[in-house]
């Protein structure tokens, strides 16, 4: 490899891990970003996480024309696999959409401020005031893979210049020529398409702590404990599925009991998280890095939806394609990947803004 690719993979490394770490735009494995460099696309693998990027081998070359031949073809990418090092890494379902994308660099996040726009009936509305002069496109829902790269190949097919892409119940891509570059537009993007979270009441502290016996603890997150103590993070969250990860790694039902529940109450419960109305929100005890950056994920954002804007959830059939039995190797994939990594990085959770 000459010294110029070696650097551009470099950077490709360092900027990864930096989104990766951000719990505002990646959480747990989910994101992923991509380089094409000399006929070759270097891709984050299925089920490993951004944040590793300097640690573990998480990106597998592909090749690129042959990757772009066969979704001509209509055949998926994803499920290849290549030996990286000691470990066997495996195309992701996202990567029929870094395929057809024409920018040498595309990051992909999950970034809390988007989802909070592309999960309303009227995101395109707003974000067509907030990306004015930005090179960007409105993708509505459809599955990752095929589907999703189909409609992104249609949807820049006439305007190639197009440099972001808001993918409606899901989050954010942003590409360039260099990953430099690509990363000052997301930044710009985030920027502008920020919302300050809305405040919540302090947890029920003493009430939560009786509530919590083998089975549940209290999380440190405050915007997890949010969900419960603000009607309109919890009426949303209870109202359905608002982006695949919700129904992949935490539940297609958010389970809620009123503020009187007894300990005894809970112990049935098969979920990860129990929202209590107006006190707080437990999870399960044995601590699951995955969930736990979903959930927080899933916290802030449902702290930037603001009370009366129209939401688009997913619909049943939706959430069914979602969990089909592929499903759960990735969601394995995803937890092995993540076995010791810090699940909710206190600073962050604690700080006063996301109170
Ligand atoms: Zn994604």
């Amino acid at each position: 490899m000459s010294v110029s690719a070696a650097s551009e993979i470099d950077s490709l490394l360092d900027v990864s891990a930096r989104l990766g770490s951000e719990q505002l735009l990646v959480q747990a494995g989910t994101g992923n970003t991509s380089l094409k460099l000399n006929g070759v696309l270097w891709i984050k693998a299925s089920g490993t996480w951004l944040a590793h990027a300097r640690r573990d081998e998480i990106f597998i070359p592909v090749n690129l024309q042959e990757t772009r031949n066969r979704i001509d073809r209509g055949v998926d990418p994803a499920g290849q696999t290549v030996q990286v090092g000691a470990k066997e890494l495996g195309t992701s379902v996202e990567t029929a959409m870094h395929a057809v994308l024409p920018h040498r660099v595309v990051l992909h996040v999950h970034s809390v401020a988007t989802i909070a726009w592309a999960v309303r009936e009227d995101g395109p509305f707003g974000l067509a005031r907030l990306l004015d002069g930005i090179p960007w496109k409105w993708i509505p829902y459809v599955a990752s893979g095929l589907p999703l790269a189909h409609a992104v190949q249609s949807a820049i097919r006439n305007q190639p210049e197009t440099k972001v892409l808001v993918l409606a119940n899901h989050g954010l891509v942003v590409c360039g020529e260099d990953c430099g570059s690509a990363e000052l537009l997301l930044r710009e993007v985030e920027q502008r398409v920020a919302t300050p979270p809305r405040r919540a009441m302090e947890p029920g502290w003493a009430q939560l702590a009786r509530l919590t016996e083998a089975a549940w603890r209290i999380p440190p997150s405050m915007p997890i404990h949010a969900m419960s103590t603000d009607p309109v993070s919890r009426r949303i969250v209870c109202g359905g599925i608002l982006y695949p990860c919700q129904a992949i790694f935490l539940t297609v039902q958010a389970r809620r009991f009123g503020p009187d529940v007894l300990p005894g109450e809970l112990s049935g419960v098969d979920e990860p998280f129990v929202l209590i109305e107006g006190v707080g929100t437990l999870v399960r005890q044995k601590p699951n890095p995955t969930e736990s950056a979903t959930l927080a994920g899933l916290a802030l954002v449902l702290q930037r939806i603001p009370e009366n804007a129209p939401l688009r959830y997913l619909r049943h059939d939706q959430v069914g394609d979602l969990l089909c039995a592929d499903v759960y190797h990735y969601r394995e994939r995803v937890e092995d990947n993540g076995a010791g990594h810090l699940a909710v990085r206190p600073e962050l959770s604690l700080a006063p803004s996301e109170r």
